[in-house]
């Protein structure tokens, strides 16, 4: 930046140490983080008519004093000044607490300009605030003051004064730094133009002007970093580039029972495309629950398999693992290709035999949990690893999977549709697929919102969707693995509904049960020979019954929407109509909206973005371990647009020749070797 922006704030008039040491505390250090610590919102000083002021409302009013100001004094140090006015040919009571010395201010006859807050029953207003009418800014008709956030001893007054000050003597300073031709475009307010007037706009629509330019320069700039660093990264890692004999891959697409979605078409385009690559893939898969995930990785598996190298599926949970070997195995055996089980509840020998497999290459493709990264697991040669509901891995584990291999191509799927807005963010240094797009001929699962007190009447009309011959799941709550309570709540619900259903056999599942019964009760349940599950959030993903058309959600409320759409993918698997009930009784209006938005929706993605609105980013995950940035200005629950285009802008420029050599562009290049981009510093 400017040198002469970077000198430290004492060179301000009226900055002394301790001064400093007060802003510091604000993080302001240099006349640039003075510049750019930002208003939140403007006081309105603009002159008002009495006639349109709203009973409490704030307002600043022109009036003639009219008596002789009185003082009560109360207590210590406490006093009551009333003065009689005339506000547009109204007589009201100027009232003024605690600062008797202001009485002389208030000669009979003299205009004065007041702020505060207005009584419309008394016809009085509580001044906070006392101008000369012929003082300047009494004088200065639009006056919007700006409002900071503040901590510890620095005073509002103070800092609008030195805000002020630092615009007077260094605005001149201030240089562009966003390319001309994206200024025009967007029709942005010039960079010096705009961080005078986010701070002294001249009229409310000034300000919002200057702040979507800072906050469009906030998010276009964060994308630069994130694209250029992802262009440098993808130049510099040694990827492999498979060679994938298309036409096979084209006739096991043909031999599928079903053709593919458009959607499925397109992403695996992209994943193909990556894998032929000599860089490694660094790709997001999202797609909603039942879009066909499953599908789109084993084609990516086979195509690897068939270049010469091995698979690594890597999924968070047993009952998943063994899912996901089931559909694998019966997808690609079929081709000739050696599909095994890498889990915790492999026997000693089991496990000696999978390990030598992989190490020796008999073994195509590897399915498992974290136990297939462990220590002792060593591919012949891995090409490909594709995670399930990758946001329960972390940096570590990816790290750790990515030094099994020559390099990798990785793949991450995850049916948590995330807005794109936090996708793009969270996830910034990835490529993103999207399947958007449901196979034809599913029913939308209809969904209804019951009171605890309905409860019988719902398990009325279960009972007769099993006497269809159909399957049902209930769902009870469980916030943590080891959560005895909610265990209990299970075991309860399983106790009387077996009494319930006293024709009908139900199954309970919950995370206490060892692995092995757990996947008994599975099978049982998929077999047909349990009709109703009693299951805590196990059976969130990946679970796959096509004759279970009835869910049953216990305490609705104390899901997360993401979850409890997960939880209703595991319904509308087959081609009738499903069911999914959510009991809950939200004590919130919050509660009670986000019941509604599940009725009212069955996309993954619109529901995401409602889930945002309600709870705000920073909550969106759970918890802050997603790396979302902090921006100043920008808001992603609503700036999520401009997002988008400064993303787009920040990836067509960084993939331009003249950003790497242009001299107009010297400074961006500058900031991302400040930030180490440039030379290829790792952020992960
Ligand atoms: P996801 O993993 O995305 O939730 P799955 O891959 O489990 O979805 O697919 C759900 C079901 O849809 C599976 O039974 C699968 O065989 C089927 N399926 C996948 N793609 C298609 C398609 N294009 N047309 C019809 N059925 C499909
Ligand atoms: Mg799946």
């Amino acid at each position: 930046m400017n040198e002469v922006l970077a000198s430290s704030v004492t060179c301000l008039y009226g900055v002394g140490e301790e001064r400093a040491n007060d802003l510091k505390a604000l993080g302001i250090e240099t006349i640039q983080d003075l510049l750019e610590y930002f208003p939140v919102r403007y006081e309105d000083y603009r002159i008002r008519d009495l006639s349109e002021v709203k009973d409490g409302e704030r307002v600043t009013l022109v009036a003639t004093v009219y008596s002789e100001p009185s003082v009560r004094f109360y207590g210590k140090k406490k006093s009551r000044l009333t003065v009689r006015l005339v506000i547009d040919r109204v007589a009201v009571t100027g009232v003024w607490f605690n600062q008797p010395f202001v009485k002389k201010h208030l000669s009979p006859g003299k205009q004065v300009v007041v702020t505060g807050k207005w009584d419309k029953h008394k016809l009085q207003i509580i001044v906070s605030e006392l101008m000369d009418a012929d003082s300047p800014r009494a004088r200065k008709r639009s006056d919007l003051a700006a409002v900071y956030p503040l901590s510890g001893s620095v005073s509002l007054a103070f800092l609008r004064k030195l805000i002020d000050q630092a615009l007077t003597q260094y605005g001149d300073h201030v240089t562009e730094t966003l390319p001309s031709e994206l200024v025009e475009r967007y029709r942005l307010m010039p960079r010096a133009q705009a961080i005078r007037a986010i701070h002294a706009p001249g009229d409310l629509e000034e300000g919002r002007q200057a702040r979507r330019r800072i906050m469009f320069e906030e998010l276009f700039l964060f994308q630069l970093k994130i694209q250029a660093y992802r262009r440098i990264t993808r130049q510099q890692t040694e990827g492999v580039a498979q060679q994938i004999p298309m036409e096979e891959v084209r006739s096991f697409i043909r031999s599928l029972p079903f053709s593919l979605t458009g959607a499925q078409k397109r992403v695996i385009k992209e994943i193909l495309d990556d894998m032929q690559a000599n860089y490694a893939m660094n790709r997001l898969l999202q797609g909603d629950v039942g879009s066909g995930k499953t599908v789109v990785a084993a084609i990516a598996l086979l195509a690897s398999v068939k270049a010469g190298f091995q698979g690594a599926l890597m999924v968070p949970t047993e009952i998943l693992a063994e899912q996901h070997l089931q559909s694998l195995r019966s997808l690609l055996e079929p081709c000739g290709i050696q599909v095994a089980l890498l889990s915790g509840s492999l026997t000693a020998k089991q496990r000696r035999d999978v390990i030598d497999g992989l190490q020796m290459g008999l073994i195509d493709v590897a399915v498992g949990t974290h136990a297939l990264i462990q220590e002792d697991v060593y591919f012949r040669r891995l090409g490909l690893v594709i995670t399930d509901e990758q946001h329960r891995f972390g940096v570590e584990q990816r790290r750790i999977l990515r030094s099994k291999g020559f390099s990798p191509d990785v793949l991450f799927m995850t049916a948590t549709p995330i807005p794109r807005t936090l996708a793009i963010t969270a996830f910034g240094d990835m490529d993103v697929s999207t399947i958007d797009e449901l196979p034809a001929g599913r029913k939308p699962v209809e969904t209804s919102w019951a009171k605890h007190e309905q409860f019988h009447l719902v398990l009325e009309q279960m009972r007769r969707e099993l006497d269809r011959g159909r399957q049902a799941y209930v769902i009870c709550p469980l916030i943590e693995e080891s959560d005895k309570l909610d265990v209990q709540n299970a075991i309860d619900v399983h106790a009387q509904l077996t009494t319930y259903f006293r024709q009908y056999r139900v199954g309970l599942m919950h995370g206490r049960l060892p692995a092995k019964e757990k996947d008994d009760v599975m099978q049982r349940f998929a077999s047909g020979e349990l009709q109703v599950l009693v299951s805590t959030t196990v059976v969130e993903v990946g679970v796959n019954v096509p004759n279970a058309t009835y869910m049953v959600v216990y305490d609705a409320e104390r899901f997360g929407l993401a979850q409890l759409h997960q939880l209703r993918g595991r319904v509308g698997r087959g081609a009738d109509q499903s069911y999914c009930v959510l009991i809950a009784d939200p004590k919130t209006e919050v509660g009670r909206e986000r019941m509604r938005v599940m009725c009212e929706t069955n996309d993954g993605f619109e529901l995401s973005q409602r889930d945002l609105e309600l709870r705000g980013p920073g909550d969106f995950f759970g918890t802050k371990q997603s790396g979302l940035p902090e921006f100043k200005v920008a808001d992603l629950t609503t700036d999520y647009k401009a997002l988008e285009v400064a993303r787009q802008e920040a990836a067509s420029l960084v993939a331009s020749d003249h950003f790497w050599r242009g001299p107009e562009f010297e400074a961006l290049r500058n900031l991302l070797r400040r930030e180490g981009i440039l030379e290829g510093t790792v952020l992960d």
